[in-house]
């Protein structure tokens, strides 16, 4: 996702990039058009769950509070905030002034309706969890509010990083059907302005915003299912951002053209890429046979073959970079004699001498599904058939529109395995991924994990504030999901974007390169310094 709110989000790809003009100029040189695989659906913050409705929602609106470029929360709507110590309460002031774009001022009666709609039962946000566990909200006036945890909540500030939506026009409203899904109007530096299903979102700069009005005028948001196609369009002019594929990366960006029209950046994405199993399928239950699995791929293969070593392999569900990651968990270094002795111990053994492996007479043979548009993904699960072949396992692959993959497939649970991202958060607090309590349709533990000593240690990160001691709970959660295989950690992947040389004003930093946007990017109007 582009800006960096507080939450965790599915990564349909992690880079939607573009950058144009070799063809001719650009149309609107004050515009920014991004390529994107997949379309929004619902742009309600707490709705918006999915890479591309995350993206343009967080333009819309506003949380209370945001990371600055070196990862710290700062204030967004809040102006300043305190935590106690023990992390049982948090303050919020709120900045004054701030008008929705409607024209109405928000208010903290805009927070407290934000928190009410985030536990009602009846709205289908996978991000009830960090909202449940406040004892009590109050404000005591309209710029103050005061939360409450029922016990010390170290995840509670960043939790605000949630986009505040406004009461007078959601009052009496069910926020699943709402049409303000698709005409939001927000606090952000952006306004919706025109939605084309299927086809471009496009936003325009909000001129009473309260950092300024972004000197971008408009942000068009293109549909674009293949990245192939993306990557002409960019070249054509067509795009001014997306995010290039390893391939596109390494070997086709090395052109005296497009190092004159584009500048292409490199960071560790905070994210990973997954396979998945569907732990209610009674062939994936014994954690043997997942391990199994996990002995027989070859990461590096993918990382060679596919990423061209713009990434690296995963181990457990955060990156290095997190403080949070365990050097010393399960690795499950590729070893195909293990795979086959430990599904072997299963009862998997080939009884009709097919070369596929049989129990109870059943062939052992399972679809991969995996999404349109990320080649990456499509490659990674084409190894890993022919790695899962070589131990006797048949597998297919079906690649799926990204819209009906997430909720006709994952949220229905209508799947065998997956091949899929987590874009992360900041906070190691995974709790709606991993535990057993989250697995309602629109949830993140679609797979169903469920270790009971896994659903206690999550309770226990959350409810500590010492991060040393968070750290050493973390690291065991880790070490457990490791050992547990309820996903096989693939890899984490590099984020590589490629932007526009027109655009000025940006400052790669640990976050990312789209944390000042609104505020700082800008195109000069003399176009001569374009291409400096
Ligand atoms: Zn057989």
């Amino acid at each position: 996702m582009i800006r960096a709110i507080a939450i965790v989000i599915i990564a349909a790809a992690l880079w939607l990039l573009a950058v144009a003009v070799p063809a001719g100029e650009p149309e609107k040189p004050n515009a920014i058009t991004l390529g994107s695989i997949g379309d929004a659906q619902r742009l309600i913050p707490m709705l918006a769950s999915d890479s591309a409705s995350g993206d343009i929602s967080g333009w819309v609106f506003n949380g209370l509070v945001k990371y600055d470029k070196n990862i710290n929360l700062v204030g967004d709507l809040a102006e300043s905030f305190t935590a106690s110590p023990d992390c049982r309460k948090v303050t919020f002031k709120l900045r004054k002034g701030v008008k929705w774009q409607d024209g109405q001022e928000f208010t903290a009666a805009d927070v407290l309706f934000t928190y009410q709609k985030a536990i009602d039962p009846k709205v289908a946000t996978p991000y009830s969890g960090d909202f449940e566990r406040v004892e009590k909200i109050t404000a005591p006036d309209p710029y103050t509010v005061q939360v409450v945890y029922k016990e010390p909540f170290a995840p509670g500030l960043a939790s605000w990083g949630m986009g505040i939506i406004p009461k007078h026009l959601l009052d009496n409203t069910d926020l699943n059907t709402t049409e303000f899904n698709r005409k939001p109007i927000g606090t952000g530096p952006y306004r919706m302005k025109e939605w084309v299903t299927g086809q471009k979102i496009v936003l325009t700069a909000n001129d009473t915003y309260f950092e300024g009005p972004p000197h971008v005028e408009e942000y068009i948001y293109r549909i674009i299912p293949d990245n192939a196609t993306m990557f002409l369009e960019l070249k054509a002019g067509g795009l001014d951002f997306m995010g290039l594929s390893p391939l596109q990366y390494q070997r086709q960006t090395d052109t005296a053209y497009f190092k004159q029209y584009f500048n292409k950046y490199r960071y560790p994405a905070f994210a990973y890429t997954y396979l998945g199993y569907n732990l209610l399928d009674p062939r994936f239950r014994d954690k043997r046979v997942r391990q199994a699995i996990a002995y027989a791929i070859n990461r590096q293969s993918v990382i060679d073959g596919v990423l061209f070593g713009l990434g690296r392999p995963a181990t457990q569900p955060v990156p290095p970079e997190s403080w949070a990651y365990n050097p010393d968990v399960p690795k499950f270094e590729y070893n195909p004699e293990k795979a086959r002795q430990l599904l072997a111990e299963t009862g998997w053994k080939d009884t009709n001498n097919d070369g596929i492996l049989d129990k109870d007479g059943k062939p052992f043979q399972f679809t991969i599904l995996t999404n349109q548009g990320n080649d990456e993904r499509r490659k990674t699960a084409e190894i890993i058939q022919q790695n899962l072949r070589k131990i006797g396992i048949q597998v297919e692959v079906r690649v799926l529109e990204w819209q009906a993959f997430l909720h006709q497939f994952i949220d229905k649970k209508k799947f065998e395995a997956i091949i899929l991202g987590w874009s992360l958060g900041r906070d190691p607090d995974a709790y709606d991924i991993w535990h057993s309590s989250k697995t309602k349709e629109g949830e993140f533990n679609f797979v169903s994990y469920n270790n009971p000593e896994v659903d206690q240690l999550l309770l226990a990160g959350r409810n500590t504030c010492d991060q040393d001691q968070r750290k050493k709970i973390y690291n065991k959660i880790h070490a457990l999901i490791a050992e547990d295989q309820p996903y096989t950690f693939l890899y984490y992947p590099d984020a590589l974007p490629v932007l526009h040389k027109r655009f000025k004003g940006i400052s790669p930093s640990p976050i990312g390169i789209w944390y000042n946007f609104p505020t700082d990017w800008y195109v000069p109007k003399n176009k001569a310094e374009w291409y400096r």
